[in-house]
Formats: C-alpha cells, sequence, structure tokens
C-alpha cells in the first residue's frame, strides 16, 4: 500500500506582520535547514544576537540580507521597533548565536510582546545543544528537567542543587568551560559521587565527546583534562528516591535531637555533614 504523504504544510516564503524565529547550527554550519535560509534571505530584517555570527551563515550559504543586533542589553529598546515593523506589514526574523533563540538566548520577551500586539509567531525548528545531548545520552529522554545555567547566587543556587539531587528525571544543564569543574564538584556534594552523569562535549564539531559514567569518574577525568569548548550536562534523575527521602528523614531527626541537647545549629550541621560526608549546606538545606 503507498503511504500517505502530508501536502499540508505553511508556505516557506515569509508572510506579512509575522516573526519568525530561525533555529540556527550549534556549531556545524552544514544543520540549518532549506526553510530556515530560505527565511534568512527574504524577510524584511534579521534580528541578530550577534552580527558577525550571523554573517558566517549568510556568507557559507551566500545569502545577503538586512541584520540588526537585538540582544540582552539592547531589547528594551528595540522590541518595540521590531512590534512597529511587524505592524507595518513586515517579516522578521530572530536568530541567536546558535541554537534555538529563546533557549538561554534572547527571544522570550520578544515573542510575548508579539503575541500580545496579535501578531503571529513561527518558529523554524534547528538545533538545541540541550535536546542534542539529552538525546544522545542514553539517559531517560521522554521526561526530563532543563535547568539551563545555573544561577550563581549562594541561596538559589543550593537550592536548584538540592531540586537535582533529588528530581528523578533527567536533569539537563548548561555550564562554561571555565565553570565546569566547580559544578561538578557541587554535584558531588549534593548527589554523590556515583550518580550517573554525562557530559557533551562540543556537539556537532568535529570534536564531539560523550564523557563519563558517573560523578567520581567525570572529576577525575577534569583533574587531568582541563576542560576546553561548549559543554552540555546530564545527570541521572535520582532513582534512590525512597532510600534518600528516608535517608533526610533520619537525618533532620538527628539535626533535630542535636539541637535539643544544647548544640547549635552550625555545629550540629557541621558535625552531620562530617559524619554523612555531606556539605554542610546540604544539611542546612534541610530544615
Ligand atoms: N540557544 C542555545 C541552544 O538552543 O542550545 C543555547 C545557548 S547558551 C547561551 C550556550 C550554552 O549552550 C553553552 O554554554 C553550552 O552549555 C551549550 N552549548 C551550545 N552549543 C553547544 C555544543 N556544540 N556542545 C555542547 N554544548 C553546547
Amino acid at each position: 500500500m503507498k503511504s500517505k504523504t502530508s501536502l499540508s504544510h505553511r508556505s516557506i516564503e515569509p508572510e506579512n506582520g509575522v516573526l519568525y524565529l530561525v533555529g540556527t547550527p550549534i556549531g556545524n554550519l552544514a544543520d540549518i535547514s532549506q526553510r530556515a535560509l530560505n527565511i534568512l534571505e527574504k524577510v524584511f530584517l534579521i534580528a541578530c544576537e550577534d552580527t558577525r555570527q550571523t554573517k558566517k551563515i549568510m556568507n557559507t550559504y551566500k545569502i545577503s540580507n538586512k541584520l540588526e543586533s537585538f540582544n540582552l542589553h539592547n531589547s528594551f529598546n528595540k522590541i518595540p521597533k521590531i512590534i512597529d515593523s511587524l505592524n507595518n506589514g513586515k517579516s522578521i526574523a530572530l536568530v541567536s548565536d546558535a541554537g534555538m533563540p529563546g533557549i538561554c538566548d534572547p527571544g522570550e520577551e520578544l515573542v510575548r510582546r508579539t503575541i500580545d500586539a496579535g501578531h503571529e509567531v513561527i518558529c523554524i525548528p534547528g538545533p538545541c545543544a540541550a535536546i542534542t545531548a539529552l538525546v544522545s545520552s542514553g539517559m531517560p529522554s521522554s521526561k526530563f528537567i532543563f535547568e539551563g545555567f545555573l544561577p550563581q547566587k549562594k541561596i538559589e543556587r543550593e537550592k536548584i542543587l538540592l531540586e537535582i539531587s533529588k528530581c528523578e528525571k533527567t536533569t539537563i544543564i548548561y555550564e562554561s568551560p571555565h565553570k565546569l569543574k566547580r559544578l561538578i564538584k557541587e554535584l558531588k556534594e549534593y548527589c554523590g559521587g556515583s550518580r550517573e552523569i554525562r557530559v557533551a562535549r562540543e556537539l556537532t564539531k568535529k570534536f564531539e565527546e560523550h564523557i563519563g559514567q558517573n560523578i567520581d569518574e567525570l572529576i577525575e577525568f577534569f583533574n587531568n583534562n582541563e576542560p576546553k569548548g561548549e559543554f552540555t550536562i546530564l545527570v541521572k534523575g535520582n532513582l534512590n528516591k525512597k532510600n534518600s527521602t528516608i535517608d533526610n528523614l533520619l537525618l533532620k531527626e538527628e539535626l533535630h535531637e542535636l539541637v535539643s541537647l544544647g548544640l547549635t545549629l552550625s555545629s550540629a550541621s557541621k558535625y552531620l555533614a562530617k559524619k554523612n560526608n555531606l556539605s554542610k549546606s546540604v544539611i542546612y538545606n534541610m530544615v
């Protein structure tokens, strides 16, 4: 029997008053769709994070168009101008330096304001480091948590790390090379050295690598190999949830007992942290 192919699809030509979110390569310039190139060539204007970065794609595919910088610093002024152009029936494309706009890159606010102004937003999908790393990790991929870059503020960071330590789903994290070792150390403190982890390095590029079995092994690897390039980290869900919840409850009980015996919260946490090979802040966060 002949299989049927659906022919009803969106036009590959830009439509008036539409904002196009165009996914671009995360390293390998061949990873861009025909439709994306067509839209980039024919829209009225391309709003891009860094014009030099977008020019590389345009030059590779020998297309030209007007580029305008759109980033976190100038978006406050640029959004009303883009909405004005859409109101005047122009079509606009938004691209980031790499991957999907709006994923740890500018785009979210513009999309919301465009929808509020009554315009259509159409995404031309492309690569995303998080999804590319997840599907090639061998970890459960049907349910996952995307954390992006972890917050730098201590309290917020510790809260997220604690959530990751308990989370049953695969967690995806972005991190820059010079902060990677610190992150892995923290993950050890919160999740333990035996938690399964995978680091995807330089996805789609010549030196693509998928490193690690567990956190201890990864620490050793990066002690011998300085992190270079771009990294996406995948932490396997806590499948011992039941046990760890019981452990946490016992720890809390012990903590309360020590405090009721006269120890300060700080010294009780310090004592329990040492005894259980955990960081003091992990114990603090339990209360
Ligand atoms: N918008 C992008 C996306 O859709 O994936 C993410 C942009 S975010 C500013 C950049 C971070 O994504 C990097 O610091 C790294 O953690 C991750 N990343 C981007 N390209 C990557 C690659 N080729 N290999 C591994 N991770 C990558």
